[in-house]
């Protein structure tokens, strides 16, 4: 790996951020607003981390669970 990117993966460790808003942070601008809307519309939990496994991410069902109840460490605006 390329020390950019190993520092850059640091980074984003100390972030205030959980797996799923580093992973939306990743995430094209269409597959993200797809992710957010299907957030929004109550899909279940499973099926999208399902959908996010079968494209590569690898996120916990909890860590999806924990982000919309609000129960993660990102910031709540
Ligand atoms: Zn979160």
């Amino acid at each position: 790996m390329a020390l950019a990117d190993s520092i850059e993966k640091h980074l984003v460790k100390s972030q205030n951020k959980c797996t799923l808003q580093i992973i939306m942070d990743m995430l094209p601008e269409s597959d993200r607003k797809i992710l957010q809307d299907s957030i929004l519309k109550g899909l279940p939990t499973t099926t999208l981390v399902a959908a996010l496994r079968s494209e590569g991410y690898q996120i916990a069902e909890a860590t999806f669970t924990n982000h919309r109840n609000g129960k993660c460490k990102c910031p709540t605006e």
